[in-house]
């Protein structure tokens, strides 16, 4: 790129978003050029922070106009490198970052349609909140809440810790803006919960990971918020034995049951170590936790009578070895801040090797046993750190080192481990991204598991929507 050419293109952006809004300074660029996990760093012209849905269209219709290739960012909590421009000279000279973080507004509630709109850029926590105002619940719940973007939320079709009862971020969606790979705006912010006409455009943006378009605002839905909530900690043999729980809490709590979550002993091993401050209820080391959850419209007590039941059909089969109910919110959220403390634990710990996998359910225990063994047989010593979102199927089967090895010489098997885990994910009918994406970490793999015939279908796609290949270039596909 010449530079009166991209001097062109900067004016073009300062007159749209205000020059205090097109960062060229390295150190100003820098914060959204490294992802959460610090994996990847790109590089890029300029980043530009649009302040309305009219100012991402300007911005990206000049770069259409010029050929530069559009990375969008909300939160930058992503986990597969999405939000990360690629690094080198091409990257520098073709590749501009579109913060959406100061599209940060909530644009309407509707409580009788049970609807709220928001913009792209609303930290997801502040939409919970204002879901609570208006006393209704909005139930997307994961530990980057108070950091991620709706907009990145969508993107990535988020999981999280209630997808078990209210589904993903997809399913929690109703209508999108979007700005186009051209700079055009579609207006499809429609609070519908039926619309048979054509071809769902709203869901190809959903989980694209910004390689179509840019997502400005969604339609989202709200739920009534439940009376009571009861938490609670149950100590297992096994993931086999998590699943004997799992059949039972849905035979009694059905749809009340929001939250069923594992943990192994290594997960609490390494939050107790890095985050002392956080207290183990239990006085002995149990393989296995599971966090359950259940949300109740009628009360406590309705919730807690469903809830003893439970356990004394578990305690009777001899499913469950010990367990705790919260008996205040302080202690239903020290149990939540066991499980949210995971990652974050494992970044204080060092690298490892990341897996974020599904599989039918009734498999899971199996695919755990099975690939545990195969990665013992092929290294020796590794150690799982196995969590996750059990009621959806959804593991985070994360390898650490053996003990003395060092991150850096571990992680150099990092193509060796994920092909023995991805076959083993295959081979129980699963997917080698569940709820974070492919983004630059997993694009390769993921052509080595799905079929040609999938693959030309989403190539076909790509090429409709952008034909100049300039969204978000070098992810998913
Ligand atoms: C501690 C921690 C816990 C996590 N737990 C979970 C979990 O339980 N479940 C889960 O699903 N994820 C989890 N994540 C991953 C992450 O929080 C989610 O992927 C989140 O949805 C990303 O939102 P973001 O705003 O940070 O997006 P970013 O990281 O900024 O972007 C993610 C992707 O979306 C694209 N994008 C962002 N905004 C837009 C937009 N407006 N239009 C088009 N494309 C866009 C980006 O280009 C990128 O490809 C966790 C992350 C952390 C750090």
């Amino acid at each position: 790129m010449t530079a009166s050419h991209l001097d062109s293109f900067l004016d073009l952006c300062r007159a749209a978003v205000g020059p205090q809004n097109v960062l060229t300074d390295a150190t100003d660029k820098a914060p959204y050029l490294t992802d959460w996990r610090r994996r990847y760093t790109g590089d890029a012209v300029a980043v530009l922070r649009p302040g309305s849905t009219e100012e991402v269209a300007a911005v990206v219709h000049a770069c259409h106009a010029h050929k530069l290739a559009v990375v969008p960012q909300g939160g930058n909590t992503g986990l597969c490198g999405g939000a990360t421009p690629a690094a080198g000279e091409a990257a520098a000279n073709g590749v501009v970052v579109l913060s959406l973080q100061r599209m940060n507004r909530i644009r309407n509630v509707d409580p009788l349609n049970n609807t709220i709109t928001v913009e792209a850029g609303v930290i997801l926590q502040q939409l919970q909140e204002a879901a609570q105002a208006h006393g209704r619940l909005f139930p997307l719940s994961l530990a980057a809440e108070g950091s991620c973007t709706i907009g990145g939320n969508l993107s990535t079709n988020a999981g999280g810790t209630a997808v078990l009862r209210y589904g993903n971020t997809r399913e929690l969606c109703l209508g999108v803006e979007v700005v186009t790979a051209r700079g055009e705006i579609w207006d499809g912010l429609r609070g519908l919960r039926k619309d048979n006409t054509g071809y769902d455009l709203r869901d190809l943006f959903i989980g694209a990971e910004g390689t179509l378009g840019i997502i400005t605002a969604a339609v989202m839905k709200l739920f009534p918020a439940p009376r009571a909530r009861v938490t609670a900690l149950a100590a297992l043999q096994s993931p086999r034995a998590a699943l004997a729980l799992l059949a039972i809490a849905q035979s009694h709590a059905s749809a009340m049951l929001t939250g069923f979550e594992l943990m192994s002993a290594r997960c609490m091993e390494l939050v107790t170590k890095h985050f002392p401050q956080l207290r183990y209820p239990f006085d002995a080391t149990h393989p296995q936790l599971v966090l359950l959850e259940l949300s109740d419209s009628e009360g406590e007590e309705h919730a807690r009578a469903i809830f003893e039941k439970m356990m004394e059909t578990a305690f009777e089969g001899g499913v469950v070895i010990d367990a705790v109910v919260a008996e205040s919110v302080q202690q239903s959220r020290d149990f939540w801040n066991l499980r949210e403390h995971i990652p974050l634990a494992q970044v204080e710990e060092g690298k490892n090797i990341k897996h974020d996998i599904a599989v039918p359910i009734s498999r899971v225990a199996d695919f755990i046993e099975t690939t545990d063994a195969l990665l013992q047989d092929a290294f020796p010593g590794a150690r799982m750190v196995t969590f996750g979102h059990l009621g959806d199927g959804n593991l985070h089967y994360n390898v650490s080192p053996p003990v003395g090895v060092d991150n850096d010489q571990f992680l150099m098997h990092q193509d060796a481990i994920n092909l023995v885990v991805h076959n083993s994910v295959q081979a129980h009918s699963g997917s080698i991204s569940a709820e974070h994406g492919l983004g630059q970490l997993k694009r390769e793999e993921n052509q080595r598991y799905k079929s040609e015939v999938e693959l030309a279908m989403m190539r076909a796609i790509k090429q409709a929507l952008d034909p100049q290949g300039l969204m978000n270039p070098g992810k998913v596909i």
